[in-house]
């Protein structure tokens, strides 16, 4: 009788509302362990074979460990390990990173619109103490407000020629193609900058980025299914569309307050349908499997169960979701486990 009165309940009961996109993407804690591709655009998509940058490395320390956003293409990771030490070089003592994505992307339960395809990093304005910090200070630690929230220009007294350095350091390289900065900060490299300016094109203003500045790279080879953004508009942009930062429009109060912000309603269904065999494919075997450690150490990414999956992984365009068998990094080695078919454009 129970087992007739359970399926009465469930055909009586409503159809359930189509689950949150971030609550299946927040749930992720390892990557999905197949080729890297972003799949969508950077505030709507997902994204697969993603690398972990390590907690700490003698350049950087990750801030917010527990959040787990330390995860990205591994042409994100990669960069960020390499800009840490230029940086350094330059005279930064090291970089305090942020979030960039969650294991296998996708929307956030908290904060960012973006960060979802692996081609999305926060960093600090504040530089790495020389101590080690501890596990408590990466949680609870502050970071350096460096705007005047009334006046949206920079503490003169706070913004050093090193932060101009670290800044055009991350303007340079080629994958990179925008840098987003409190207006105050853009206003304040338009104001000083002299010699080449020509990176100041790709740095842009935007709300919010006065403790941090967020890096963005374009979409990497192999990622067919990733949606470029618009490019750039020429020139330095210290021009009206800076000065439109410093009227009173960009500031005035939301009109609609509570609306919903679309990460938090967005649905699988919104979301390129790749991002569904993302969610289904294996996991490596550990975090630690699929971290980069830089220059000779590079990650293999071999997914925990070589069986196939319950779920098949299926077929992205012409290119099958494989597990992957060998590192992101390294050429493939001679192992005797099926490998991927090769990457085109890669
Ligand atoms: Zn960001």
């Amino acid at each position: 009788m129970a087992a007739f009165v359970g399926a009465f309940e469930f055909e009586t009961r409503p159809v359930m509302a189509e689950e949150l996109a971030k609550n299946l993407f927040g749930a992720e804690k390892l990557p999905a362990a197949t080729e890297p591709r972003s799949f969508g655009f950077y505030s709507k998509g997902c994204f697969s074979g993603g690398v972990a940058i390590p907690l700490e490395g003698d350049t950087w320390t990750v801030m917010r460990p527990s959040r787990n956003r330390r995860w990205g293409h591994p042409a994100m990771i990669a960069l960020l390990e390499k800009f840490s030490r230029d940086a350094e070089a330059d005279g930064w003592p090291g970089l305090l990173l942020g979030d960039i994505s969650q294991p296998r992307g996708g929307p956030m339960l908290s904060g960012h619109a973006s960060h979802q395809i692996g081609l999305d990093a926060d960093i600090w304005l504040t530089p790495k103490p020389s101590r080690e910090l501890t596990m408590a200070e990466r949680e609870n630690k502050s970071a350096r407000l460096m705007v005047d929230p009334k006046t949206h220009r920079v503490y003169d007294r706070l913004w050093t020629p090193q932060h101009t350095q670290l800044l055009k350091r991350a303007a340079s390289y080629p994958e990179v193609e925008r840098i987003l900065v409190n207006p105050g900060i853009k206003k304040k490299l338009c104001d000083t900058v002299t010699g080449d300016r020509s990176w100041l094109r790709k740095i842009r203003p935007f709300w919010g980025h006065d403790y941090h500045f967020h890096v963005r790279i374009g979409c990497q080879p192999g990622s067919h299914g990733c949606k470029e953004q618009a490019a750039t508009t020429p020139g330095d942009g210290c021009d009206k569309s800076l000065a439109w930062w410093f009227t009173e429009e960009p500031w005035r109060p939301n009109k609609n307050p509570d609306a919903p912000k679309a990460r938090d309603i967005m649905t699988m269904a919104s979301l390129p349908k790749e991002c569904r065999l993302v969610l289904q494919a294996p996991a490596p075997v550990s975090a630690e499997a699929v971290t980069y450690y830089g220059n000779g150490r590079p990650p293999v990414a071999v997914a925990a169960s070589p069986e196939p999956a319950p779920t098949p992984p299926g077929t992205i365009g012409e290119t099958p979701l494989t597990p992957v068998t060998a590192s992101a990094f390294a050429p493939t080695p001679k192992i005797g486990i099926p490998l991927p078919r090769p990457r085109p454009g890669n």
